[in-house]
């Protein structure tokens, strides 16, 4: 449905994109996940055709979006990172005005698209609203809303859910779920377990640079995350650790002080696919050693990139690493 080819975007010097590629297969919700400044937004700016790349080019169901633009971007809606919402408007009034600008020719009338949408984003019941007394959620409900107008087969969704609160984050998750049985949507975020929620595919991206292009079960796998735990024992901080480094499965430890009165902390590392939790309760209750807390610890995008690269990850931006080592 989207193919990327060798995109390059550089502003002056700082290279925000760095010949990347990709492609997004009908029906998938691929999830392009990378840190703050990693080039997420340029990409997606460059995919919809709101910014030029110097290199490279997309294809959008089979039309290029410099050749082609019109017909391009018919195909895509679009939800920016900062939405243009005009304040206001009533939730109503921006909808119409935006079926206008997009010049929208469809087969059913302007009312019932747009009564249609806002039942499928759950807005019915605001449409009367000015945007500025809606929260957050419901601004991104509305942004939302106004990319579908058109109904384009392709999604395109910047951080949908940077800003929002718990509750909120998981009403769009389910939304986009929904939305995904019609569409094929493209969502970034910083966050690796949004992508888990939402996404089939996942391609990670740093500095500009695709660092993987995987399944999300496959990534998931790769570095699962249950293989390492943070845990607090009360007992000898040195003679806890070697019997705990004395566990088969057990790949490393790390210790990480005192936290509390006689209470140590360590993080634990357990070999791929491998749960040490029970043997190490079998082994600290044996010498009466409390466990105080035990919680899975979720990788930080900087451990999955380290995974990735096989260390040769280096957070900066705009350092010419090597490909050795690279997948
Ligand atoms: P992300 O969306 O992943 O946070 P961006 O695509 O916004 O990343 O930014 C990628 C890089 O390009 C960053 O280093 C950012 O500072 C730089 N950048 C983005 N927009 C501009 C701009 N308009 N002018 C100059 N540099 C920019
Ligand atoms: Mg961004």
């Amino acid at each position: 449905m989207i193919q990327i080819k060798n995109l390059t975007k550089k502003y002056g010097s700082t290279v925000a994109v760095d010949d990347i590629s990709f492609s997004v297969k009908e029906g998938e919700i691929l999830g392009f996940l990378g840190p703050n400044g990693a080039g997420k937004s340029t990409t997606m700016n460059i995919i919809t055709g709101y910014l030029s790349s110097n290199e490279g080019e997309v294809i959008v169901d089979g039309f290029n979006i410099l050749d082609n633009p019109t017909e391009a971007k018919k195909r895509i809606g679009y939800l920016p990172e900062h939405p243009p919402l005009y304040l206001d408007m009533t939730v109503g009034e921006y909808l119409s005005f935006m079926y206008d600008l997009k010049k929208v020719k469809l087969d059913v009338s302007k009312k019932n698209h747009i009564d249609n949408i806002c039942g499928l984003v759950k807005i019915s019941h605001v449409t009367d609203r000015v945007i500025s007394h809606l929260s957050k959620g419901y601004r991104q409900r509305v942004g939302i809303a106004q990319a579908m107008l058109g109904n384009p087969p392709v999604l395109i969704l910047d951080e949908p859910t940077v800003g929002l609160d718990p509750k909120q984050i998981i009403e769009i998750r389910s939304l986009i779920k929904s939305l995904s049985t019609k569409h094929t949507i493209v969502l970034s975020s910083h966050i690796l377990s949004e992508i888990q929620a939402v996404c089939d595919r996942v391609v990670v991206i740093n500095a500009g640079k695709i660092v993987a292009d995987d399944t999300e079960s496959h990534l998931s796998n790769t570095l699962s995350k249950d293989s390492r735990i943070v845990i607090r024992i009360e007992g000898p901080e040195q003679e806890v650790y070697n019997t705990m480094a004395g566990i088969p499965d057990v790949k490393e430890i790390k210790t990480m002080g005192l936290r509390e009165d006689g209470i140590y902390e360590y993080i634990v590392e357990a070999k791929p696919g491998k749960d040490v939790r029970r043997e190490i309760f079998k082994r600290m209750s044996t010498r009466s050693w409390a466990i105080m807390s035990l919680k899975s610890s979720e990788m930080t995008l900087e451990d999955i990139f380290l995974a990735l690269t096989d260390g040769t990850f280096i957070a900066n931006e705009n350092n010419d690493t090597k490909d050795g080592g690279d997948k």
